[in-house]
């Protein structure tokens, strides 16, 4: 694609034609009263909680929702994105038609048949993998589509086109986490359900604004804290669960790990350690102990920006509990140092013992709506079903045998999804496939991305709405929104679930794996990608994950529906799955018999949690610290969200969160149109003059497109374990604009 006018998300005619427009409740939807034809159960999309939910449908339209008071994780509630989700079904932006790119027309698309555009599609595939090798095209696709299509995509990538280079936007999500749980734990799974929350002594917090992020996780939190819970936050912003907690740690953003290891320093030098949990359960703790020891109360302050006092009542109220909770997020995960970010909160955790008993937990809140099973079973570079490995010969095997392949045309593990696109900067990629993924706003330095996109010889995207990724793409084939499609998501806690088809897919719109097996026809590689049904897929996923760590194999739609979920593992029809995790004598196939830890000796790992500054320390020009994150009426990159009238009503556009002293500094007062800058671009919003930020930082959320987007001003340094980007932490410096931005005149907020 070349030519594509810049920037593509701004063109007035591209908004006009494909939005994002707003939904409301009109006609119908405004009629409450009205007798549904059918209301059926699903679960939510927007967050990885998965709040159970029945969705109300009138003449084929989704007309509103009803709480579904049975599903046990939710039990009705809901947040408002959850209430308003039924906006996105027949809303005048959805894509009905394949599109191609058409640079003779001002919105620069025109339509195409959708026989035609897959015909073009696999053409294209077959033209670059033949010219430039296999893993010259490249997939990139999404953790909030069901396991069944994140399994068909998987196998769609390694073994229909047989290239490296598949990736998923887990990686800007819960890597830095699962990449910490496997090296503890040996696996990567939240190691209890949320019930065991209520009934914790302490509830640790860090990097987590459940607020807005994770609604009904709150609602645990506050039972937890009247049946007498302690709760304790860790944040650069005082997030709205902060200011109910107990005790608050304004930490700098980006020194997580020191701050763990200067709890751990305290809960050494008191005695607050559990030596027989220790001595019997955990491998390597010698030398943590030592690797924390110059990590005094002052040093740790130092680092942190904590005052020592609170430093010590956090470490005393959570050395001496009996019981406790802890959780985190991306707030720690999404850094340079994430990984060793997650090892340290991990090192409280194991040095604790209080892990796999009722009320002892531990657990990382997944963010996107299937954060859990997107990265289970082989959509991430280096992975197969079941967790498995692509370096690993023995489940290379085991997995070539399921799709009837030999394992040596498997290809090697590849790179990460930042990592495919400095490949297409160095020519070795030269063709991209992208599903439920949108870079153009998501990834950070989105300048670069847009630049890449355009360097690309052929780009197609599968999408429901017209993203600004899609602007970008060749051929658009229009793909299934949730409520078009059925399948499995595993939820936060590891429960996995069943998303009901509600309604057909409008117009031209397939479900997504009908789209990538309409592919695998037209490119004459049909062999294992002729699913007649997510329930046909979901069968093979049993088979392709059974005796691997990730074991589906005892999970049936059927059972899904009468437990109201199941915990993986779940090994046969009898075992009813696994709620919690390393409960004393539980079985694994790593340790078979050993030990609770998925490790041959049954142990866990205790693993120094190396502290390293950010990757861009603030300095004379740049002297503030940025940190990004969500709103709790915006889901990832706004694609759904954005185009909910509601929703955008609720929080219409971003802004710059300042605190007092340093809007006084600068000269900026509320709602002043106030530029900030980083080495990488820059970006205009009103101010929001708040004193719930540190005054060395400053918050932007990152759900907006084009010039709005907080990804301009963002680093692509990532963590060299789990690559996941630093959007947590990046100089910037701020400064009064002169008047509006020239985007204010011409967009509305949500574009
Ligand atoms: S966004 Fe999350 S918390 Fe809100 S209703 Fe949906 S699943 Fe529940």
């Amino acid at each position: 694609m070349k030519d594509a006018p810049y920037p593509e998300d701004q063109s007035v005619e591209m908004l006009e034609r494909f939005g994002p427009h707003l939904a409301y409740m009109r006609g119908t939807r405004s009629a409450t009263d009205l007798e549904p034809d059918r209301v059926v159960k699903t679960h939510c999309c927007f967050c990885g909680q998965q709040c159970g939910m029945k969705l109300k449908v009138k003449d084929e339209e989704i007309i509103g929702i009803e709480p579904w008071y049975e599903f046990p994780f939710n039990k009705g509630k809901m947040c408002p994105k959850g209430i308003k989700r039924y906006l996105q079904n027949r809303h005048p932006d959805r894509l009905l038609h394949a599109y191609k790119k058409d640079l003779s027309k001002p919105e620069g698309f025109s339509k195409m048949s959708y026989e035609e555009a897959i015909q073009k599609v696999a053409s294209e595939i077959d033209r670059i993998q033949t010219s430039h090798g296999k893993d010259a095209f490249a997939v990139l696709t999404g953790a909030s589509l069901t396991t069944e299509k994140a399994y068909l995509i998987g196998k769609f990538a390694h073994k229909t086109l047989q290239t490296s280079n598949i990736d998923y936007n887990g990686r800007l999500c819960m890597v830095s986490a699962g990449a910490g749980n496997n090296l503890a734990f040996g696996v990567d799974r939240a190691a209890n359900p949320w019930s065991d929350i209520i009934g914790s002594e302490v509830v640790w917090i860090s990097g987590a604004n459940i607020g807005d992020c994770a609604p009904i996780t709150t609602d645990y939190v506050w039972q937890a804290r009247e049946h007498g819970a302690k709760i304790i936050v860790v944040d650069p912003r005082l997030t709205s669960i902060a200011r109910t907690c107990d005790l608050f740690l304004p930490i700098k953003p980006g020194r997580d790990a020191a701050l763990f290891n200067g709890i751990l320093h305290l809960m050494i030098e008191n005695d607050w350690i559990d030596h027989d949990f220790i001595a019997s359960q955990t491998v390597g703790f010698e030398a943590l102990a030592e690797s924390v020891h110059p990590w005094t109360p002052r040093r740790t302050a130092e680092v942190t920006g904590i005052r020592e006092k609170t430093i010590r009542q956090a470490a005393e109220w959570w050395g001496e509990a009996k019981t406790s909770f802890l959780m985190h997020a991306r707030g720690i995960e999404h850094h340079s140092n994430g990984v060793q970010n997650v090892l340290g909160a991990i090192n409280m955790v194991l040095a604790s013992g209080r892990i796999g008993r009722k009320n002892c937990g531990y657990a990382t809140i997944t963010g996107q709506g299937n954060g859990q099973g997107g990265r289970e079973h082989g959509q991430k570079c280096d992975q197969l079903p079941g967790g498995r490995s692509l370096g690993n010969p023995e489940h290379r095997a085991e997995v070539a045998k399921i799709w009837k392949m030999d394992p040596a045309d498997l290809p090697k593990p590849g790179v990460d999804a930042y990592e495919i696109f400095r490949e297409v900067e160095r020519d070795k990629i030269k063709g991209l496939l992208c599903i439920c993924f949108n870079p153009v706003v998501s990834l950070p330095d989105n300048n670069y991305i847009r630049k890449m996109l355009d360097k690309l010889e052929f780009f197609v995207s599968i999408e429901f709405f017209m993203s600004e990724t899609a602007r970008f793409a060749d051929i658009v084939l229009p793909g299934s929104l949730h409520e078009e499609d059925e399948g499995t998501v595993t939820q936060c806690e590891g429960r996995v679930i069943k998303i009901n088809k509600v309604v057909e897919c409008p117009g031209d719109a397939r479900q997504d794996w009908r789209i990538i097996q309409d592919i695998c026809a037209a490119l004459g590689r049909e062999d294992g990608m002729t699913f007649e049904s997510p329930a046909a897929i979901f069968e093979e996923l049993r088979q392709a994950s059974k005796g691997a760590v990730i074991d589906y194999s005892g999970i049936s739609y059927e059972k899904i529906e009468r437990q109201n979920g199941v915990f993986w593992p779940c090994r046969s029809e009898e075992d009813p799955g696994t709620p919690r995790l390393f409960e004393p004598g539980s079985w694994n196939p790593i340790a078979d018999g050993e030990g609770p830890f998925y490790f041959p000796d049954g142990k866990a790992r205790f693993n120094e949690a190396t502290y390293r500054p950010p990757a861009e320390e603030i300095d004379a020009d740049y002297p503030f610290m940025l940190t990004t994150g969500r709103v709790v009426s915006q889901f990832l990159s706004g694609t759904q969200t954005r185009r909910i009238g509601p929703l955008v009503d609720h929080y219409p556009e971003p802004r710059i969160e300042i605190h007092p002293q340093l809007a006084e500094r600068l000269g900026i007062e509320d709602g002043q149109w106030t530029r900030a800058y980083s080495r990488r671009g820059d970006c205009t919003l009103r101010a929001s003059v708040v004193r719930t930020i540190r005054p060395d930082t400053v918050f932007i959320p990152y759900h907006w497109a084009g010039k709005k987007s907080a990804n301009q001003l963002t680093i692509s340094a990532q963590d060299p374990i789990s690559h996941i980007p630093e959007y947590k932490v990046c100089a910037v410096n701020l400064e009064p604009a002169n008047g509006p931005p020239a985007y204010a005149a011409k967009l509305e907020p949500q574009q």
